[in-house]
C-alpha cells in the first residue's frame, strides 16, 4: 500500500493546493494532508482553522478519502507513524525548486526510506501563493478565482470591516 503525505502551511489553502491533492490522490493508495502548526510565526489562520478549511474545501469537491492533520513535529516523523513512504510537494517556478531541494535533502538525511515526489502545478496556478491571496483579501478584493469557496468565505469574514 503506497501512502503519501502532502505537507504545507496552507495559510490559507488555495486552488493550487487543492489541485495537487486531487491529482496526488490518483497516484497513491492513500493521501494525507499535513498542516504545519509552526510553519509561520503568526499565521492568519490557526492550525485548527487551516485544517477545517482544507477539510471543508475537500468536502465541497466531494472528496472524502483524504485525511487532514495538524502536526507540529518533523514531517518525516508523522510519515513514519502513518506508514507513509512518500512526501508529495508541488513545484511552481524555479525558486520553488531551490527551496524544495533543501527540504527534500534534509528529509532524506532524517529518513532515507522516505522519498519526496514533486508534481508540477497547473499553468493557471503558476503565480498563485497563499501570501498573495492573503494580501489581496486584506485589500478587500475578490479572491474567489484563487481559493475554494469555504476559504473565500473565511477570508471575507476575517477582513470584514478592515478595508
Ligand atoms: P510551505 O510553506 O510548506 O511551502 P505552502 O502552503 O506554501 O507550504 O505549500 C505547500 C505545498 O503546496 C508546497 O509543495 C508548494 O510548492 C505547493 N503549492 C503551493 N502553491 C501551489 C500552487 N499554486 N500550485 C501547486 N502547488 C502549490
Amino acid at each position: 500500500m503506497l501512502i503519501a503525505l502532502h505537507p504545507g502551511s496552507f495559510d490559507p489553502p488555495t486552488l493550487g493546493h487543492l489541485d495537487l491533492v486531487l491529482r496526488g490522490r490518483k497516484l497513491f493508495d492513500r493521501l494525507h494532508v499535513v498542516v504545519g502548526v509552526n510553519s509561520r510565526k503568526s499565521p492568519l489562520f490557526s492550525a485548527a482553522e487551516r485544517v477545517d478549511l482544507f477539510r471543508a474545501s475537500l468536502e465541497a469537491d466531494g472528496i472524502h478519502d483524504v485525511e487532514v492533520h495538524a502536526w507540529d513535529g518533523l514531517t518525516v516523523e508523522l510519515a513514519r507513524r502513518l506508514g507513509a513512504s512518500v512526501l508529495l510537494r508541488g513545484l511552481r517556478q524555479v525558486g520553488d525548486f531551490e527551496a524544495e531541494q533543501s527540504i527534500a535533502l534534509m528529509n532524506r538525511r532524517l529518513a532515507p526510506e522516505i522519498e519526496t515526489v514533486y508534481l508540477p502545478c497547473r499553468e493557471e496556478h503558476l503565480g498563485l501563493t497563499s501570501t498573495l491571496v492573503r494580501d489581496i483579501a486584506r485589500m478587500g478584493a475578490d479572491v474567489s478565482p484563487f481559493v475554494p469557496v469555504p476559504v473565500a468565505l473565511a477570508l471575507r469574514d476575517r477582513f470584514k470591516g478592515k478595508t
